[in-house]
C-alpha cells in the first residue's frame, strides 16, 4: 500500500509522490525562541519526525527543513503588538539575540531529549532578511502589496480580485472576514483592508531589531519568513509542509497568498499537513488556569499540574498514541498508561534477542520440516507487516503501535511455550523481531530510557559486599570488586564500612 497523507489544502487522504524525487521536501514551522516550549509544542515536532523517518525508511531523501523566528512575531499575532522576543529582552534586560540564542539552545535539548532527529536546515528568520525584502519586491512587482507610512501591506482584496483565492486552505470566506473584522477597522488606517496583513513594519525609533530597506528601517512581518526561507531551501514548490492547526489560519493562509503572489506563483508546498492541538485535564493549556506546562517542567517533575516527572520518551508515546489529526487530552493517568506500555514496548526489545537465539538452537537440534511452519510462518509475517500498513495509512500511529502490541503479544506466547517457538522458521522469527525493532526504534523512534539510577544500583552493589564480607565469602568479595573495578569503581574497606572511589588507574 503506497503512504497515503491527508492534505488539508485538499480536505483528503492522497498518495503521497515526491514532486522530485528522490528528494522529498519538508517545511515545519518551528518555535518562536522568547521562551520554553511548553508540552503541546512538541507535538508537531514528534510527527514531522515520524513522518521524516518513515519516508527515508521508504527511500526518499528527505530535506527537513525547520525554521527558527527570532524576529517578526508580534503579540497576539497581530500587526500591531510588541516583538514578543523584543518584550522577553527587554523584561530580563538582555540584549534580544542572547534571548534567542537561550531558547533556541534550550528548544533543542528537549527534541534531543524526544529522540527528534535534527533538521537538516533550521533557517533564522533574521539571517533571511535580504530573501524577505527580495519576496516583498516580486509581490509589489505583481502588484498585489502597497506601500504606506514605512511599512508595505500585501493587498487582500485585490488578491481576491485577480480570482486568487485567499481563504482556500483555511476554507475561511472573505467576506465572513470582514465582516467579523469591520469593529476594529479604526485605527488600522495604514492598511486599506483590515484583511490585508504585514509584510514589512516600520520600526519605531526605540525598537531593537531594525534593517535598511527600500521602505525604511524595519522588519518583517511574521508571515513572511517562512515563505522566504521554505523557497529559499526547498524550491517555490515543494512536497510536504506542516505547523500545528493553529498556524492554519492566519499563518500558512498568508504563506500561500505570499507565495500565489511572487514571481514564481504556486501554493508553495503541495500537500500542506496540519497536527491537533493539545489540552490538559480537558482544558487548553494557558498560563491564567495554571495548567501551562514547559518541556523541561514536565521532565523535572515541577509542573504544578500534574503529580509527578514524566519522561521524555513518555510523552513521546503519549503523543504517538493519538493519530496526529486528533485532539488529545494530557493528565497524569494518561501519562502513567502511556509510561507504562513505552517500558513494556522496551521489555520487547530484550524478548527478541533470547527468542531469535534460542529458536536457532532450537533448529540446530530438530531440523524436522513441519507441516505446521507455513502456517505459522505466515501469521506471524502477517502480523509483522501490520504496522507499516497503519503508518502508510495517513501515519496512523495509534494503530500501528496497537499492532505492534499485537506483533508482542504472539512473540511473547511463542516465547512461554518451546513447543509452540519449534512451528516457526528462524527465518520467520528473526524477520518478526526485525520488524518490531524498525517500527519501534526506527520508525516510532522510542529508544531506551534506563529508569534505575547509577547511584542507587551502585549502592546496592555496596551492600551485597557488606553481606558477603560478613559472611566471608570472599570468592563473592572478590567478585564484587572486579565487576565494579570494570566499570571504574574501586572499593575501599575503612574503620566504618566500606567507602567506593573512581578508579584512578
Ligand atoms: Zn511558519
Amino acid at each position: 500500500m503506497p503512504l497515503t497523507l491527508y492534505n488539508t489544502l485538499t480536505r483528503r487522504k492522497e498518495i503521497f509522490e515526491p514532486l522530485h524525487p528522490p528528494l522529498v521536501g519538508l517545511y515545519l514551522c518551528g518555535p518562536t525562541v522568547y521562551n520554553d516550549a511548553h508540552l503541546g509544542n512538541a507535538r508537531g515536532p514528534i510527527v514531522f519526525d515520524v513522518l521524516t523517518r518513515y519516508l527515508r525508511h521508504l527511500g526518499h531523501q528527505v530535506r527537513y527543513v525547520r525554521n527558527i523566528t527570532d524576529v517578526g512575531h508580534l503579540q497576539g499575532d497581530s500587526d500591531d503588538g510588541e516583538d514578543k522576543l523584543l518584550r522577553a529582552a527587554r523584561a530580563q534586560k538582555l540584549e534580544p539575540m542572547q534571548v534567542a540564542q537561550h531558547y533556541t539552545v534550550r528548544y533543542r535539548e528537549a527534541l534531543t531529549a524526544l529522540n527528534c532527529l535534527p533538521p537538516d536546515i533550521e533557517p533564522q528568520a533574521s539571517g533571511h532578511i535580504t530573501e524577505q525584502i527580495t519576496l516583498i519586491e516580486e509581490i509589489m512587482a505583481r502588484g498585489l502589496a502597497y506601500e504606506s507610512q514605512g511599512s508595505v501591506y500585501f493587498d487582500v482584496p485585490k488578491y481576491q480580485a485577480e480570482g486568487l483565492s485567499y481563504g482556500r486552505l483555511s476554507g475561511r470566506v472573505v467576506e465572513e472576514l470582514l465582516a467579523g473584522t469591520r469593529a476594529e477597522l479604526a485605527g488600522q488606517d495604514e492598511k486599506r483592508s483590515p484583511l490585508d496583513f504585514a509584510l514589512w513594519k516600520k520600526a519605531a525609533p526605540q525598537h531593537l531589531m531594525r534593517w535598511p530597506s527600500p521602505w525604511g528601517e524595519g522588519f518583517p512581518g511574521w508571515h513572511l519568513e517562512c515563505s522566504a526561507m521554505s523557497r529559499k531551501y526547498l524550491g517555490a514548490s515543494f512536497d510536504i509542509h506542516g505547523g500545528g492547526l493553529d498556524l492554519m489560519f492566519p499563518h500558512h493562509e498568508c504563506e500561500i497568498a505570499q507565495n500565489e503572489a511572487s514571481a514564481t506563483p504556486g501554493p508553495g508546498a503541495r500537500v500542506w499537513l496540519h497536527n491537533n492541538m493539545l489540552t490538559v485535564n480537558g482544558q487548553k493549556m494557558s498560563k491564567s488556569v495554571g495548567n501551562f506546562i514547559t518541556l523541561s517542567e514536565m521532565f523535572q517533575g515541577r509542573a504544578s499540574a500534574l503529580s509527578q516527572a514524566y519522561s521524555p520518551m513518555t510523552l513521546r508515546f503519549f503523543f504517538l498514541q493519538a493519530h496526529y489529526r486528533s485532539p488529545v487530552d494530557l493528565s497524569d493517568e494518561a501519562l502513567q498508561a502511556a509510561g507504562k506500555g513505552y517500558r513494556k514496548l522496551m521489555n520487547g526489545l530484550r524478548l527478541l534477542d533470547k527468542m531469535v537465539a534460542s529458536s536457532q538452537l532450537l533448529v540446530d537440534s530438530e531440523t524436522s520440516a513441519n507441516q505446521q511452519l507455513t502456517t505459522n510462518d505466515e501469521q506471524l509475517t502477517t502480523l509483522a507487516k501490520k504496522p507499516l500498513e497503519f503508518l502508510d495509512d495517513d501515519l496512523n500511529t495509534p494503530r500501528a503501535v496497537a499492532a505492534v502490541f499485537d506483533l508482542l503479544k504472539r512473540l511473547n506466547s511463542l516465547a512461554a511455550s518451546p513447543a509452540a517457538l519449534a512451528e516457526v522458521s528462524p527465518e520467520a522469527l528473526a524477520e518478526a523481531a526485525a520488524a518490531y525493532r524498525l517500527v519501534v526504534t526506527e520508525l516510532l523512534g522510542l529508544r531506551e530510557e534506563p529508569r534505575a539510577q547509577p547511584e542507587a544500583l551502585l549502592a546496592l552493589a555496596l551492600s551485597f559486599y557488606q553481606e558477603a564480607k560478613t559472611e566471608r565469602a570472599y570468592d563473592r568479595v572478590d567478585q564484587i570488586r572486579a565487576a565494579l573495578k570494570s566499570q571504574g569503581i574501586v572499593l575501599k574497606d575503612t574503620k566504618t564500612g566500606v567507602e567506593w572511589a573512581y578508579s584512578e588507574e
